[in-house]
Protein backbone atom coordinates (compact mmCIF):
# COMPACT_ATOMS: atom_id res chain seq x y z
CA UNK A 1 0.00 0.00 0.00
CA UNK A 2 1.15 3.01 0.29
CA UNK A 3 0.41 6.78 -1.12
CA UNK A 4 0.80 7.69 -5.28
CA UNK A 5 2.78 10.70 -5.29
CA UNK A 6 3.23 12.79 -8.52
CA UNK A 7 5.96 15.53 -6.91
CA UNK A 8 7.21 16.38 -3.73
CA UNK A 9 9.29 19.54 -2.97
CA UNK A 10 10.72 19.41 0.48
CA UNK A 11 10.77 23.37 0.77
CA UNK A 12 8.08 26.02 -0.75
CA UNK A 13 7.21 29.54 -0.17
CA UNK A 14 4.49 29.49 -2.99
CA UNK A 15 2.29 26.39 -2.08
CA UNK A 16 0.78 28.47 1.60
CA UNK A 17 1.52 29.73 4.12
CA UNK A 18 5.10 29.72 5.45
CA UNK A 19 7.70 27.56 4.28
CA UNK A 20 5.84 23.94 3.85
CA UNK A 21 6.34 20.44 2.52
CA UNK A 22 4.10 19.89 -0.86
CA UNK A 23 2.89 16.85 -1.86
CA UNK A 24 1.27 16.16 -5.05
CA UNK A 25 -1.03 12.98 -4.93
CA UNK A 26 -1.36 11.61 -8.65
CA UNK A 27 -5.28 10.49 -9.83
CA UNK A 28 -8.10 12.58 -9.91
CA UNK A 29 -11.78 11.47 -10.67
CA UNK A 30 -13.09 15.56 -10.53
CA UNK A 31 -11.32 16.49 -13.55
CA UNK A 32 -11.90 19.75 -13.71
CA UNK A 33 -11.61 22.17 -17.43
CA UNK A 34 -8.57 23.40 -17.83
CA UNK A 35 -7.01 21.98 -14.66
CA UNK A 36 -3.40 22.78 -13.89
CA UNK A 37 -2.37 19.44 -13.66
CA UNK A 38 -4.02 17.06 -16.02
CA UNK A 39 -0.89 15.10 -15.93
CA UNK A 40 -1.63 13.93 -12.51
CA UNK A 41 -5.50 13.03 -13.58
CA UNK A 42 -4.20 8.99 -13.67
CA UNK A 43 -3.39 7.39 -10.56
CA UNK A 44 -0.97 5.03 -12.20
CA UNK A 45 1.12 8.03 -13.65
CA UNK A 46 2.47 8.75 -9.99
CA UNK A 47 5.04 6.28 -8.26
CA UNK A 48 3.50 4.78 -5.12
CA UNK A 49 5.53 5.26 -2.23
CA UNK A 50 5.10 3.85 1.81
CA UNK A 51 3.86 5.97 4.18
CA UNK A 52 7.14 4.83 6.59
CA UNK A 53 9.39 6.63 4.03
CA UNK A 54 6.90 9.28 3.05
CA UNK A 55 6.92 9.93 7.24
CA UNK A 56 11.09 9.77 6.90
CA UNK A 57 11.36 12.17 4.10
CA UNK A 58 8.48 15.08 5.94
CA UNK A 59 11.26 14.53 8.68
CA UNK A 60 13.89 14.99 7.39
CA UNK A 61 12.29 18.55 5.69
CA UNK A 62 11.27 19.85 9.41
CA UNK A 63 15.21 19.35 10.61
CA UNK A 64 16.70 20.29 7.62
CA UNK A 65 14.58 23.18 6.03
CA UNK A 66 12.84 23.83 8.96
CA UNK A 67 9.06 23.97 7.47
CA UNK A 68 6.30 25.03 9.38
CA UNK A 69 4.09 22.62 7.58
CA UNK A 70 2.63 20.50 4.47
CA UNK A 71 0.75 21.10 1.66
CA UNK A 72 -1.42 18.76 -0.17
CA UNK A 73 -2.07 19.42 -3.64
CA UNK A 74 -3.02 17.19 -6.32
CA UNK A 75 -4.41 15.48 -8.47
CA UNK A 76 -7.11 15.17 -5.42
CA UNK A 77 -6.07 13.80 -2.57
CA UNK A 78 -9.40 12.99 -1.25
CA UNK A 79 -9.01 9.91 -3.86
CA UNK A 80 -6.79 8.15 -1.66
CA UNK A 81 -8.28 9.38 2.49
CA UNK A 82 -7.10 6.34 3.92
CA UNK A 83 -3.50 5.96 3.22
CA UNK A 84 -3.53 9.65 3.69
CA UNK A 85 -5.15 9.60 7.19
CA UNK A 86 -2.51 6.50 7.58
CA UNK A 87 0.52 9.19 6.73
CA UNK A 88 -1.36 12.49 8.73
CA UNK A 89 -1.64 10.10 12.03
CA UNK A 90 2.10 8.88 11.50
CA UNK A 91 3.64 12.72 11.00
CA UNK A 92 0.88 13.77 13.88
CA UNK A 93 3.63 14.51 16.71
CA UNK A 94 6.07 16.65 14.59
CA UNK A 95 3.48 19.25 14.72
CA UNK A 96 3.66 20.56 11.27
CA UNK A 97 0.51 22.37 9.81
CA UNK A 98 -1.75 20.71 7.41
CA UNK A 99 -2.86 22.67 4.61
CA UNK A 100 -5.59 20.91 2.12
CA UNK A 101 -6.64 21.71 -1.48
CA UNK A 102 -9.03 19.53 -2.70
CA UNK A 103 -11.80 20.00 -6.09
CA UNK A 104 -14.39 18.59 -3.45
CA UNK A 105 -16.46 21.38 -0.98
CA UNK A 106 -16.52 20.93 2.64
CA UNK A 107 -20.14 19.70 2.87
CA UNK A 108 -19.38 17.20 0.01
CA UNK A 109 -16.70 16.09 2.02
CA UNK A 110 -18.35 15.74 5.32
CA UNK A 111 -20.96 13.63 3.84
CA UNK A 112 -18.74 11.02 3.29
CA UNK A 113 -17.10 9.42 5.82
CA UNK A 114 -14.08 8.04 4.53
CA UNK A 115 -13.39 11.48 3.36
CA UNK A 116 -14.36 13.16 6.57
CA UNK A 117 -11.25 11.49 8.56
CA UNK A 118 -8.88 13.47 6.63
CA UNK A 119 -10.17 16.34 8.39
CA UNK A 120 -9.87 15.88 11.62
CA UNK A 121 -5.63 16.30 10.70
CA UNK A 122 -6.34 19.42 8.14
CA UNK A 123 -5.82 23.00 9.64
CA UNK A 124 -6.39 24.87 6.66
CA UNK A 125 -8.75 24.41 3.44
CA UNK A 126 -8.93 25.40 0.01
CA UNK A 127 -12.11 23.34 -1.36
CA UNK A 128 -13.88 23.37 -4.29
CA UNK A 129 -13.10 22.03 -8.04
CA UNK A 130 -11.48 25.10 -10.48
CA UNK A 131 -13.99 26.46 -12.60
CA UNK A 132 -12.13 28.21 -15.56
CA UNK A 133 -14.82 30.56 -15.65
CA UNK A 134 -14.85 32.26 -12.42
CA UNK A 135 -10.99 31.95 -12.48
CA UNK A 136 -9.46 34.62 -10.12
CA UNK A 137 -6.00 35.66 -9.47
CA UNK A 138 -6.53 38.01 -6.53
CA UNK A 139 -7.12 36.20 -3.55
CA UNK A 140 -3.84 34.40 -2.60
CA UNK A 141 -3.95 30.45 -3.23
CA UNK A 142 -7.06 30.53 -4.79
CA UNK A 143 -7.98 29.70 -8.42
CA UNK A 144 -11.42 30.41 -8.99
CA UNK A 145 -14.14 32.65 -7.28
CA UNK A 146 -15.86 29.47 -6.10
CA UNK A 147 -13.57 28.09 -4.18
CA UNK A 148 -13.26 28.64 -0.09
CA UNK A 149 -10.44 29.13 2.38
CA UNK A 150 -11.76 27.39 5.86
CA UNK A 151 -9.84 27.79 8.83
CA UNK A 152 -10.65 24.57 10.28
CA UNK A 153 -8.59 25.24 13.46
CA UNK A 154 -7.26 28.21 14.87
CA UNK A 155 -3.67 27.46 13.35
CA UNK A 156 -3.64 30.33 10.90
CA UNK A 157 -6.03 32.71 12.17
CA UNK A 158 -3.48 34.50 13.28
CA UNK A 159 -1.60 34.97 10.39
CA UNK A 160 -3.84 37.30 7.73
CA UNK A 161 -0.53 39.27 6.31
CA UNK A 162 0.20 35.80 5.03
CA UNK A 163 -3.02 35.72 2.92
CA UNK A 164 -3.35 39.25 2.29
CA UNK A 165 0.25 39.14 -0.29
CA UNK A 166 -0.08 38.57 -3.66
CA UNK A 167 0.30 35.18 -5.28
CA UNK A 168 3.84 33.92 -6.09
CA UNK A 169 5.42 31.36 -8.71
CA UNK A 170 8.78 29.53 -8.00
CA UNK A 171 10.63 28.23 -10.71
CA UNK A 172 12.43 24.67 -9.92
CA UNK A 173 15.56 23.93 -12.63
CA UNK A 174 15.98 20.11 -11.91
CA UNK A 175 18.97 18.08 -14.16
CA UNK A 176 16.86 18.83 -17.55
CA UNK A 177 13.77 19.95 -16.62
CA UNK A 178 11.94 23.19 -15.17
CA UNK A 179 9.02 23.25 -13.50
CA UNK A 180 6.66 25.65 -11.88
CA UNK A 181 5.01 25.77 -8.47
CA UNK A 182 2.53 28.25 -6.85
CA UNK A 183 -0.01 30.29 -9.10
CA UNK A 184 1.38 31.91 -12.18
CA UNK A 185 -1.35 35.01 -13.21
CA UNK A 186 -0.69 34.34 -16.72
CA UNK A 187 -2.57 30.93 -17.49
CA UNK A 188 0.17 28.53 -18.78
CA UNK A 189 -2.10 26.07 -21.07
CA UNK A 190 -3.25 29.19 -23.01
CA UNK A 191 0.24 30.39 -23.18
CA UNK A 192 1.58 26.95 -24.94
CA UNK A 193 -1.35 26.76 -27.60
S1 LIG B 1 -9.78 18.88 -8.60
FE1 LIG B 1 -7.78 19.87 -8.79
S2 LIG B 1 -6.45 18.33 -9.74
FE2 LIG B 1 -8.55 17.65 -10.03
S3 LIG B 1 -9.09 18.43 -12.05
FE3 LIG B 1 -9.80 19.95 -10.54
S4 LIG B 1 -8.10 21.42 -10.40
FE4 LIG B 1 -7.28 19.56 -11.38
Amino acid sequence: MGLYIGDIKEHTIVEGPFKRYALWLSGCSIRCEDCCNPHLFNRSNGTQTSIENLKLNIQNSKHTHNIEGISLLGGEPLDQSEELVKLLSAIQSENLGVMLYSGYYLSEIEKDPIKARVLQFVDLLVDGPYLPSQRQTSRRWVGSSNQNIHFLTNRYQDQMDEFQKGNQVELVLKRNSLSVHGFPVLNLKRVKK
